[in-house]
């Protein structure tokens, strides 16, 4: 069987995508939906190292360009920084989904 993203080790079932949000905490248990198995991440698809500056280029850097060199208006320079900030986000997301597989979790 070939390891698909983001589905059960045990029954292939593809798991719900809101665990992106929820697997970061260690105290949450990530139970498949189908057979019960305890899953855990392989590994970290996005470390922070990779992480940060994209938080940095998405969010802090459409501010201060739109504020330097376009208008020196902070409102408008917010809401463009929020615009490019959504918009990595939900690549980030994807990017995630797209890469995490779930080993049985160890105990
Ligand atoms: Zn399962």
């Amino acid at each position: 069987m070939t390891k698909e993203p983001f589905t059960c080790p045990v029954c292939g079932k593809r798991q719900p995508f809101k665990w992106l949000f929820l697997g970061g905490s260690k105290r949450y248990i990530l139970k498949c939906k189908s057979c019960h198995s305890n899953l855990w991440p392989d590994k970290d698809p996005l470390p922070a190292t990779v992480s940060t500056p994209i938080g940095f280029i998405c969010g802090t850097l459409p501010f201060m360009i739109h504020w330097h060199f376009i208008e020196k208006n902070l409102i408008l320079s917010f809401i463009v920084a929020i615009g490019f900030g959504l918009i990595g986000f939900i690549i980030v997301c994807i990017y995630t989904y797209k890469n995490t597989y779930f080993n049985l979790r160890k105990r």
